[in-house]
């Protein structure tokens, strides 16, 4: 039996995870919370990228002896240079909520014509050892003028899927997890995960 714990403490993102890892491993994967080992508290994300913060964040359960899975996400705009990007979630300021975020984007992109943008995911594993895998998945989009929707989270309301032809906030859950870009990040972490995995024990 696989055992992880995922370092994360937003329960949409936990689901999202939950389903695209377990769909993909089937029943051989035992999935722990901070919680369940006795982690209080949030982890403190203080690197310069993606791919560092969710190490950052897988690094805490791997110190305890598990393998730490984290994802760090968030939403990059052609128009703003990248932003929010690493500040995705805290955007807004305090307090730090979807809603803020969002009216806060749309305030920064009164009269910009270029809409274009994409989300981000790495996903990092880190083992007791120290070794580290890092996956990471993009999907573009653009960004609408009002939010249409009320599935999903964060930005996903803004967030316009042209090839389905709706926002995120209006797909299923299945078809999010079929093409957002943490089911990216998730698809090339499930090849290599098994083999890091192994290596370590
Ligand atoms: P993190 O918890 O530091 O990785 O921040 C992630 C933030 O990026 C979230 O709070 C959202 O604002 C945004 N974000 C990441 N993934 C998604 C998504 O799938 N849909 C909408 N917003 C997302």
């Amino acid at each position: 039996m696989l055992k992880i714990v995922l370092a994360s403490r937003n329960a949409h993102k936990i689901r999202e995870i939950k389903e695209i890892l377990s769909a993909a491993a089937g029943h051989e994967l035992e999935i722990l919370s901070l919680d369940d080992i006795g982690v209080t508290g949030d982890i403190e994300e203080n690197g310069n990228s993606f791919e560092e913060n969710a190490k950052i964040k897988a690094s805490l359960p791997a110190s305890m002896g598990y393998i730490g899975i984290a994802d760090d996400s968030g939403l990059s705009v052609d128009a703003l240079g990248g932003e929010p990007g690493i500040y995705s979630a805290r955007y807004a300021g305090e307090p730090c909520n979807d809603r803020n975020n969002n009216d806060k984007l749309l305030r920064n992109m009164d009269g910009v014509t270029n809409r274009t943008a994409h989300f981000v995911s790495c996903v990092a594993a880190v083992r007791p050892d120290g070794k580290a895998l890092v996956c990471r998945g993009e999907c573009p989009g653009t960004i609408l003028y009002t939010p249409q929707g009320s599935g999903g989270f964060g930005y996903d309301p803004l967030f316009w899927y042209e090839p389905l032809q709706k926002t995120f906030a209006e797909l299923t859950p299945e078809e999010k997890n079929s093409i957002s870009h943490r089911a990216r990040a998730l698809e090339q972490f499930c090849k290599e995960f098994i083999a890091f995995w192994e290596d370590a024990q």
